[in-house]
């Protein structure tokens, strides 16, 4: 065996990935020209958090087969650009350099050092010219831009507000970071705390966000989270009067307008800032411990339905405005103060969790819907939730369902004692941190003259390097003195700085825009590129942040839109999720140790055999299950086309033999029919099994004719066809194999394969089929049809049947092309 013939046996994945990635970075191959936008695609994959726990399988899981589409749609003829960067600020990399005794900066730098080393080894066409870190000043300073453009826009704005409190990490949590009551991270129990918090008004934006799900492409699941996210609901603004406070009056809001002379009893959320006001002397002990209580308790906690519903009353009524009754006020927590008006009317007749409410604390339930336009003649077991005839409603009783809702609200407003109102369970943004690593919010606070946003000249507000970590209750920027105390830029008197930080989500809500010149230091993205590039025409990324990230991207988009900024309103056209990577069918995680280390078997196989392991495991938007055994069986693939296209080159044949050409060259076409199609919608794993019957095409003909008359232009075809296909899946081995069948690199500027519909035709021949020996019927099969296909065809024809009914078949004999004997007894 010479040096050849050994190092053709497997693919040297060690020496010939990182000589191709050496290669295309020299010759800059992914560098994208941003002058050519005729035929622009701006491929983005959601940017990473670069924490010390390196890529994980997730990643790779986003970030390959997103490349082997960019690649492939390269090939396709588009100007891709596929731009990288780091999402660096934020809390992890905080608590890793407190535990670790190093600042953030320092290991947030060296965090994306090695990230990009692995990022690197995924062998995608980054345009790593375009890297993006949100953590760099000439980033953040413009993170800080958005937010006075909010500010100045009436967009942002501060106010005391509850919030979730993890005393452990000292900060604010997201209601998304509250699992079971308990801090996300450190497991901490949160508590309720009410501070000065900013907002983003992304309220204002409420109906544009469902407006702009009508042009996107994307998942309907993922539009159908937001949808219910931002929660509209359209019905009526009504006052209740309180009983023996003229001066007070509880704002409620329903969707049930008609189900008002149903009410029985009000709700207010236990923070509802009339409740101390209205309760009277004898209640006072009671709701204020259970006002106490509440605070400890999450949102989503306490709007569980699973949950038993709990409250007290205030020893206040309120006045029914529709007929003057005078109903109990009660606080209850699943009532939040955050949701509409912090108050309900409850109409326990017709809502089920104000029937089991009024059922546990004996509150009257009455009827005032009835699918018969009759009151029940037993209790009612549960709320009647249906339409129905008004009853016991006043001069409403008998109003059909049709309509009944519209007169309701236009009596209430005639009367003056409601309106028409449209309601979003969305809630305005709350971006502030008690946290270091993050953009500072760009405000001072003056004696003389208040709240003075930072001038845009003098941004950014850098982060002071010199802090105290874990000072309770106090952001870490207030440690630094010299940070905090500043000068007013209106009058010049001493004054301080916010001490808070920015949400990380607010540097993630604008990246897209800086990708095309993210050096650019007249604003925050080049105008000029983004004109032409934007909007993002593909994004990957996880479906969790269907009511974050992919809300508040779209949020400010619009709102740059809405100020001329750009020209677009919607910033990610199409979107795809990817699915998730199992092991032994458990989620994967280090407290189970059943993490699949991405690093172990690029060591063992290689970059491309992983990328197309990961893409052959199921569908890419569900996921799949790892087994080693698969892995394995992909490296025999990878190796076993290495050795075809070796042993091809090494003998080439020079025949010219048609007779068994066909079906190779048919397998040929339908592979770059089927492979084109499946690639287009993201169906990666039934593209490698067509890429696979082609290569066991070629090995089958290959090892049917001798070499000498193969025939050296189909197969030339088919080889080139071969590598063409496989490149975008495995682009450092195409890029070896294309230059080994005499390609010029880069592979990825070769145009992709073509096929013509009319060969994927097949030519028919019509055969006898005799049942012992007599011919019973004709059948036309395929020309190339094996004997396993004629003999099944054979068999189904419904004469044939009628003479083995019953019957056993013995043998069947198949003479090609001509009959078929079935013999029976
Ligand atoms: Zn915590
Ligand atoms: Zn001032």
């Amino acid at each position: 065996m010479n040096q050849t013939d050994r190092g053709s046996a497997t693919y040297p994945f060690d020496e010939i990935e990182p000589k191709w990635r050496q290669w295309w970075e020299a010759n800059r191959v992914y560098e994208t020209d941003m002058s050519k936008v005729d035929n622009k695609l701006y491929v983005l994959v959601m940017f990473l958090y670069p924490s010390a726990d390196r890529l994980h399988i997730g990643h790779w899981y986003n970030y390959g087969p997103t490349d082997t589409w960019a690649r492939f749609k390269r090939m396709q003829g588009y100007n891709v650009f596929e731009p990288i960067g780091y999402d660096a600020f934020g809390l992890p990399a905080e608590n890793y350099a407190i535990k670790k005794g190093v600042h953030p900066a320092v290991s947030t730098a060296e965090n994306i050092r090695q990230i990009r080393e692995q990022l690197k080894a995924i062998g995608a066409m980054y345009d790593w010219s375009k890297e993006i870190n949100t953590s760099d000043p000439e980033y953040y300073k413009w993170t800080q831009w958005f937010f006075l453009l909010l500010y100045k826009n009436g967009l942002a704005y501060r106010k005391k507000a509850p919030v979730n409190w993890c005393p452990s990490c000292q900060t604010v949590l997201a209601n998304e970071q509250v699992i079971d009551g308990r801090c996300e991270r450190c497991g901490t129990e949160v508590i309720r705390k009410d501070l000065v918090q900013w907002f983003f008004k992304i309220t204002a934006y409420a109906e544009k966000l469902l407006e702009g799900h009508k042009k996107i492409d994307w998942p309907e699941k993922t539009i159908e989270m937001q949808r219910n996210w931002i929660g509209r609901s359209e019905g009526a603004e009504i006052e209740f009067p309180v009983d023996g406070h003229p001066d007070l009056k509880l704002e409620v809001f329903t969707t049930r307008p008609d189900t008002l002379w149903g009410v029985t009893y009000m709700v207010l959320a236990p923070e509802h800032p009339l409740v101390e006001k209205l309760t009277t002397p004898e209640h006072k002990k009671e709701v204020e411990q259970y006002v106490e209580q509440a605070r400890k308790a999450s949102e989503i906690e306490r709007t569980s339905t699973e949950r038993e519903k709990t409250g007290v009353f205030t020893g206040a009524y309120a006045i029914n405005p529709v007929n003057g009754e005078k109903v109990p006020i009660w606080i209850a927590d699943y009532v939040l103060v955050t949701y509409g008006t912090g108050a309900i009317m409850a109409v326990p007749a017709h809502d089920q969790r104000d029937f089991e409410f009024a059922r546990k604390y004996n509150l009257p339930i009455r009827e005032v819907i009835s699918p018969t336009g009759k009151p029940s003649e037993k209790p009612l077991e549960q709320a009647y939730e249906g339409p129905g005839i008004m009853i016991n409603s006043g001069e409403f009783t008998g109003t059909p369902p049709d309509g009944a809702i519209e007169k309701v609200i236009a009596w209430l407003e005639k009367k003056g004692i409601g309106r028409k109102k449209v309601n979003y369970r969305l809630r305005d943004w709350l971006i502030s941190r008690q946290r270091y690593w993050g953009a500072p919010i760009p405000i001072i606070y003056c004696p003389n003259c208040g709240e003075v946003p930072v001038p845009e000249e003098d941004l950014p507000v850098k982060l002071p390097e010199k802090v105290e970590f874990g000072v309770r209750g106090v952001s870490p920027l207030a440690t630094n003195p010299d940070f905090v105390n500043t000068t007013c830029p209106r009058c010049g008197a001493p004054a301080k700085r916010e001490v808070d930080t920015m949400d990380t989500f607010v540097c993630s809500s604008w990246y897209y825009l800086r990708y095309p010149d993210p050096h650019y230091d007249k604003g925050a993205y080049n105008p000029d590129l983004v004109r032409v590039w934007l909007p993002v025409d593909m994004y990957v990324g996880g479906a969790e942040h269907a009511t974050m990230h992919l809300l508040y991207a779209r949020f400010f988009t619009k709102v740059l839109y809405d100020l001329g900024l750009v020209h677009f309103d919607e910033p990610f056209m199409k979107l795809v999720h990817q699915g998730v990577i199992t092991n032994k069918g458990a989620k994967m995680s280090k407290s189970r140790g059943n993490v699949v280390n991405p690093d172990d078997y690029i060591r063992t196989y290689g970059s491309d055999t992983f990328r197309l392991f990961l893409m052959f495991m199921g569908d890419y938007t569900e996921g799949g299950d790892w087994s080693d055994e698969g892995m394995h069986g992909m490296a025999r693939f990878v190796n076993r086309v290495w050795r075809l296209v070796g042993e091809y080159v090494d003998n080439p044949p020079h025949g010219s033999e048609t007779a068994r050409t066909n079906k190779l060259v048919r397998q040929r076409h339908y592979a770059v029919k089927m492979v084109t199609r499946d690639l287009e919608r993201f169906h990666f794993n039934t593209a490698i099994s067509r890429i696979m019957e082609l290569v066991n095409e070629i090995s089958a003909y290959r090892q049917a004719v001798p070499v000498e008359e193969q025939n050296a232009d189909v197969l030339r075809d088919a080889f080139e066809t071969l590598v063409l296909l496989l490149a975008p899946f495995a682009p450092h081995m195409g890029e070896e194999l294309w230059t080994r069948i005499g390609g010029e690199p880069t592979v990825f500027d070769h145009a992709w394969p073509t096929y013509d519909e009319a060969a994927l035709a097949t030519a028919k021949v019509k055969m006898a089929v005799q049942v012992n020996g007599k011919v019973r019927s004709t059948i036309e099969v395929d020309a190339d049809a094996d004997k396993d296909r004629v003999v099944e065809a054979a068999l189904a024809d419904e004469k044939v049947r009628r003479y083995i009914e019953g019957k056993q078949i013995v043998r069947t004999i198949v003479v090609p092309k001509r009959l078929v004997n079935v013999v029976v007894k």
